[in-house]
């Protein structure tokens, strides 16, 4: 037994699984949807909420700063706005054509014998669209997005729900209140001591990665999560992920590896290529015995 439990500790692979980003990481920053969505943020701000126009551009960094997204300060400040609202103003304009089929990533994806999650800060309707206009639908065994970690309706949602089923509806109006002051709170000596918590779960938050983690039933130590957000490339990597940095090929702190593309992944990762075929080799070859080669 003792021999048998060895050789199934070799063959455990290292990986089983792989968790994207999907917004400019499995397509490039430089493809235009971010400026769009960023001035439609802004437009936001200004249009709905009635923001000072001179204030917008540099809230709109504090808040992301701060809080993972522009949405969650917003919100956490004391914005009274509806959840699906924001998305459809913020997402449902964007320039989507500029996006286009990627046959070479799909097959890359579709050759690689592990899971692949998505996991995203954007909702539901972007996450489909994004996938569909790369032609990536089938991909992915499923999508963790805003909806899945912010269930707000309760409505057929519930963190131990499998993967697949984890994109529900979600709708949320919140009752007015005075904003805090973002701008006053960090001109004091000792901002940050007091700042509200988000009542949003979102990336970079380790609450965040961590509950995403739990209900795709993801063993961190054993998963790749790919970001070209560096701070969430700390985050994943303080609780545990193995980390890589998209869209430049300078590692940071907390990246283990860095790729300018995602298309270069088998260039700096073949072994999880060779996952299938060591196994198959070893299983069916050398010894033969009863054990399962993904155990
Ligand atoms: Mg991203």
């Amino acid at each position: 037994m003792e021999y048998d439990d060895r050789l199934r500790q070799a063959q455990r692979t290292k990986y089983d699984c792989l968790l994207f980003d999907l917004d400019d990481t499995l397509y490039p920053l430089n493809s235009g949807l971010a400026a769009a969505c960023r001035k439609n943020i802004e437009d936001y701000m200004d249009q709905k909420l009635g923001i000072e126009k001179s204030k917008i551009s540099e809230m709109c960094n504090l808040l992301y700063k701060t809080y993972g997204t522009t949405m969650a300060g917003l919100r956490t400040i004391g914005y009274d706005f509806n959840y699906n609202d924001y998305h459809s103003f913020v997402h449902g304009r964007l320039p989507y054509e500029k996006l286009k089929p990627d046959p070479v990533l799909r097959n890359l994806l579709l050759s690689l014998p592990l899971r692949k999650v998505i996991f995203t800060n954007a909702d539901r309707v972007h996450a489909a669209i994004v996938l569909g206009k790369l032609g990536l639908e089938d991909c992915f065994e499923g999508v963790i997005c805003f909806e899945t970690l912010n269930p707000m309706d309760n409505n057929n949602v519930s963190s131990d729900e499998g993967v697949d089923s984890m994109c529900g509806g979600s709708v949320s109006t919140t009752t007015g209140s005075e904003s805090f002051d973002i701008f006053g709170h960090f001109a004091q000596p000792n901002a940050g001591s007091q700042l509200p918590k988000t009542p949003i779960l979102c990336k970079p938050s380790e609450d965040a990665i961590e509950q995403a983690l739990r209900i795709a039933n993801i063993d961190p130590t054993r998963t790749i999560f790919f970001d070209d957000s560096v701070r969430n490339i700390e985050s994943g990597k303080r609780i545990g992920l193995n980390t890589v940095l998209v869209g430049t090929s300078q590692r940071t702190k907390g990246a283990d590896f860095a790729l300018e593309s995602i298309h270069n992944i088998r260039e700096a990762l073949p072994e999880l290529w060779e996952v299938e075929e060591k196994s198959e080799v070893r299983y069916s070859g050398e010894i033969a015995i009863e054990t399962s080669v993904r155990a």
